[in-house]
Order: structure tokens, then C-alpha cells, then sequence
């Protein structure tokens, strides 16, 4: 059997950075637990841009099509910024989301013991937090139409218009349920169905869709409340479903539940395809932080708990996805800090490689 693929997209600033140590574990994996990726490595973005004239070259965009995965590392940087709209390296970025269909965002939350302080929250209420929202993100109200600026009599009127069809409310779900039964098998869908047609509709999908996952605890919760609860007990939920629109605020909130930009990682996920996986991008949350980029003071972390993402809901590892996860809880426990974490007095932060070496050393010293 061939070893499972996986596309790297290191792209810009310090993308290369981080993903030069997700690297490092990939290696490790490889030859310490005998699982071999066969790796493939291109351009996105400015970098892209430079060589091609455009953020996403074409043969990009098909091998992204083909391998199991893709990681990315970040795209942009104020270089671009001149460039007209259609090759700004964002939009590399989002071709890849929009040729691939990748309509489940998936942002953990999740509060390494060692950074509970970090949090605005009180310690007991984020300490040994988990929880995934799952967004859908090709539909909603960003996308349906009408939509624009009218003049209606003697002034303009802005619209929007929330649309969702049942096969595209049926589909993130079924990613929600999918996810739910690798983790704690709860989950939470959050719409307004107490003022929204849409959400009315989410709701009778949802449910329906829970008949054929019996062992997962359904409930639903109106949106507003759903904020309201994340920030007074967010270990109530495991998996949260909701919409684009909410998924966008709740998912920033229920991140910065847990501290830095430095430490979130995310995935996007699609159809299944032929083998059952299904089409997938994991990348940072952040972006290519161009005030820092080859100063070695980035923090790798969400970029390899990226690759963590990847081996649980790509690759069915999901022990081996904790060991990477444990280690970085360990590293962050002996007290290693990248410039973005410090606040205790008199730490003296470590390098974007010296981070990833001492997560490759506790990989090693799980063994
Ligand atoms: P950013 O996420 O790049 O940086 C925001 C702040 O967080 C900066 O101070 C940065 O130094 C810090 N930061 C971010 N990641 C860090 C890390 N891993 N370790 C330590 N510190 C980190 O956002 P921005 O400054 O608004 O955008 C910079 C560029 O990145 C822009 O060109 C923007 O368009 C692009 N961008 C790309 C993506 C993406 O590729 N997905 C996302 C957001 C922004």
C-alpha cells in the first residue's frame, strides 16, 4: 500500500519558518513510529506570485486535488500589497478552499495546562478546556444573493441575504457527527431558529441528520446564548456545529478563550473522496506576521498542531495526534515560551527551531 500524501504550502513570511519544524516531526514520525508520508512541497502566495505571476499556479491547484492532505503555512505580506485584487496572495488561499469545496472549518479550543493564566477567564474555567466549533464556510450569508447596495427611493439600502440549502446544512452536519464520534460524541448545533426561517430549517436537518448517529448527544442552542455560554462554562460542549455567519464570531471567541494567535491551528474539510478521507486543508489560524518573519521569534505551534489536526481527522491517528499535543503541553510545561508567549518575569524566550526541537525531544522521550 502507498504511503498517504500530503502537500506542503510553506507560502510567506513566516510560514516557512513554522513549517520548517512541522517538518521536523513529520521526519520523526517517519522513521520513529513507521509512518511515512510521501511529501510534496510547492508555492503559494507572494512567493508564488514571484515565480508565476500568480498566487496559485494551475498544477498546484491539481495536485492539491490529488494528495490526502494539504498544509499550509501563510500567505501574504506587505510586499503584495500593491498588487491588483486578483493575485493578491490571499487569493491563493482561498482558491484552494473554493476549487476543493471545503465547507467544515474546524477551530479547536483547547487550553494547554501550562498557559491557563494566559486566558482573561478565570483558570478553573478554561483549564483542560476541548471543544471544536465547526463552521460552515462556502454558504450563508456571506454568499447568497441579493446582495449589494440599492438606491430605494431617496436613499441606499444595504442586503444581505442568509441562504441555505438542506443538502448543504446536511453535509456540514454529517462532518460535525463525523468529528463528534472521534471525540467526546457531543454535540451542540447553534442557529436562531427563534427569529430565522434558515435557522428553523438547520434545525429539522440537524436532527435529521442525528438519527443515524445514535450515540451522539444532540442538542441545539440559540446562537446568542451559545456566546453567552462559551464564555460562562465552555466545558459544557464538545463539538459545536453552527452556521457561517455565528461560526465566524463564535469560533474567534471560543479560540481566544485559550491565549495566543501563536498556538491555534485549524482545518477545512470537504467531500470524502474515493479512499473515504475527506478533502482537506490544515493550516495556522495566524497570518505571515511580516514584523517578525525571519527573526526565528515565531512560535511553530499552531502550524504543528495543524499536522496534528491531520493525523486525527485525515489519517485516523488520533493516539498519535496526542502524543504530538502531549508533548507540546510538555514542552510548554517545563517552561519553554517563544517570544509571543512570555508574561512570567525573567524568561528568556527560545527560537521558532528551538521550540520545534524540544517538542521532536519530548516525541522521542514518549517512546
Ligand atoms: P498576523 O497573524 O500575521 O499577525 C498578527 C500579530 O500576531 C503580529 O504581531 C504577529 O507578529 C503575531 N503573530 C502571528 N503569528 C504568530 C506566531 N506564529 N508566532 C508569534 N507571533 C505571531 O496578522 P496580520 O499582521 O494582520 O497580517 C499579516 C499578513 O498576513 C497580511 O498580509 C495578511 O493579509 C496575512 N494573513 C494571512 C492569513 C493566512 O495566510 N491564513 C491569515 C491572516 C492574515
Amino acid at each position: 500500500m502507498s504511503n498517504p500524501s500530503l502537500l506542503i504550502l510553506p507560502g510567506d513570511g513566516i510560514g516557512p519558518e513554522v513549517m520548517a519544524e512541522v517538518s521536523k516531526i513529520i521526519d520523526w514520525f517517519g522513521a520513529k513510529r513507521g509512518l511515512k508520508f510521501d511529501v510534496s512541497e510547492d508555492l503559494v502566495g507572494g512567493c508564488a506570485y514571484d515565480k508565476h505571476g500568480t498566487p496559485l499556479h494551475d498544477d498546484t491547484m491539481a495536485k492539491a486535488q490529488e494528495v490526502d492532505a494539504v498544509l499550509l503555512g501563510a500567505v501574504g505580506g506587505p510586499k503584495y500589497d500593491v498588487l491588483d485584487f486578483s493575485v493578491k496572495p490571499e487569493r491563493g488561499l482561498l482558491r484552494l478552499r473554493k476549487e476543493m469545496d471545503l465547507y467544515a472549518n474546524l477551530r479547536p479550543a483547547q487550553c494547554f495546562d501550562a498557559l491557563a493564566d494566559f486566558s482573561s477567564l478565570k483558570k478553573d474555567v478554561v483549564a483542560g478546556l476541548d471543544i471544536m466549533i465547526v463552521r460552515e464556510l462556502t454558504s450563508g450569508v456571506y454568499f447568497g444573493e441579493p446582495r449589494g447596495i440599492f438606491e430605494e427611493g431617496n436613499e441606499r439600502v444595504g442586503i444581505n441575504t442568509q441562504r441555505y440549502t438542506e443538502s448543504e446544512i446536511d453535509r456540514v452536519a454529517r462532518s460535525a457527527f463525523e468529528l463528534a464520534m472521534k471525540r467526546g460524541k457531543k454535540l451542540c448545533s447553534m442557529e436562531k431558529a427563534n427569529v430565522m426561517e434558515s435557522g428553523i430549517l438547520w434545525r429539522e436537518v440537524v436532527t435529521e441528520v442525528g438519527k443515524d448517529y445514535p450515540e451522539v448527544e444532540l442538542s441545539h442552542m440559540y446562537a446568542d446564548a451559545g456566546a453567552m455560554q462559551l464564555t460562562r462554562w465552555p466545558k459544557q460542549f464538545d463539538v459545536i456545529v453552527t452556521d457561517n455567519l455565528f461560526g465566524d464570531l463564535l469560533s474567534d471567541l471560543a479560540a481566544m478563550l485559550t491565549g495566543s494567535l501563536g498556538m491555534l491551528p485549524s482545518a477545512s474539510l470537504g467531500a470524502p473522496m474515493e479512499n473515504g478521507r475527506p478533502k482537506a486543508l490544515y493550516e495556522p489560524v495566524h497570518g505571515s506576521a511580516p514584523d517578525i518573519a525571519g527573526q526565528g521569534k515565531a512560535n511553530p505551534i499552531a502550524c504543528i498542531l495543524s499536522f496534528a489536526m491531520a493525523l486525527r481527522y485525515s489519517f485516523d491517528k488520533g493516539d498519535e495526534a496526542a502524543r504530538v499535543e502531549e508533548a507540546v503541553n510538555a514542552v510548554l510545561a517545563d517552561g519553554l515560551r517563544t517570544a509571543d508567549l512570555l508574561g512570567e518575569e525573567g524568561v528568556q524566550p527560545v527560537s521558532t527551531s528551538e521550540m520545534g526541537d524540544a517538542i521532536v525531544a519530548k516525541l522521542e522521550a514518549s517512546l
